[in-house]
């Protein structure tokens, strides 16, 4: 999942942008509200963590252009938006829920409830209703970053992991290599031209060969049918 992390202070966004990596997140860390803005403008995010005191643009101001879809900003005009605010900001955190925030956690926060809230919103915004993601026997658990093919447990790496889950949430849906690059890599990030290739390859291998289809010159998708192509 891509993410977008907005956050001034740099030691919460450190530990943020950390703990999202180490749970196989792809991560953007934007430090004022016209940076974010800047992003949201050009890349695609699944979900979007928003401190409301920000230098520059503040966040409710980063919201409301958010919202009204403006521009280029409409890509990312519906993801989910978690605001993160003070103790004493009970008016922004109103405002900010009524400017179309979907949620909010109030500093200081432990790390847990943050991700768990994320899984809601993230399930929420993809239509599940249980933790689980399955696609006949294979099965994948956002909470423990688990995944069972026909009940015997694989391990991904967080790039695998990251591409499954892309994939898996949308079955049949074919996804185009641009799209799969922006959820596995961060803005900036150096990637090689044929990465996303050797990923595919190999959770393909992991996969013994089902789920994943190839459209060539056009991209890939994880079949329901199982069948290896
Ligand atoms: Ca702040």
């Amino acid at each position: 999942m891509r993410v977008l992390l907005v956050e001034d202070n740099i030691l919460l966004g450190e530990g943020l942008f950390d703990t999202l990596q180490d749970e196989g997140e792809t991560v953007d860390w934007m430090k004022d509200g016209q940076q974010a803005l800047s992003a949201l403008s050009v890349e695609g995010f699944d979900l979007a963590i928003l401190d409301l005191g920000l230098p520059k643009v503040d966040g409710l101001e980063v919201l409301r252009q958010l919202r009204s879809g403006n521009g280029s900003l409409s890509k990312n005009q519906h993801i989910p938006v978690l605001i993160l605010t003070a103790r004493d900001e009970i008016q922004d955190r109103v405002k900010g829920l009524d400017f179309g925030a979907d949620d909010y956690l109030v500093k200081p926060f432990d790390i847990s409830e943050l991700m768990a809230r994320m899984r809601a919103l993230t399930r929420r915004s993809k239509g599940r209703t249980s933790d689980t993601i399955s696609v006949g026997t294979l099965e994948i658990r956002p909470s423990e970053r688990k995944v069972s093919l026909d009940g015997s447990p694989i391990s991904l790496s967080r790039r695998e992991y990251a591409l499954l889950v892309a994939l898996a949430e949308k079955p049949d849906q074919v996804f185009t290599k641009q799209q799969l690059g922006q959820t596995l890599y961060g803005w900036g990030e150096e990637v090689e031209s044929n990465a996303l290739e050797v990923h595919i390859h190999n959770l393909r291998k992991k996969l013994q060969g089902r789920f994943i289809r190839t459209l060539r010159g056009i991209g890939y998708s994880l079949t329901l049918a199982e069948e290896a192509t």
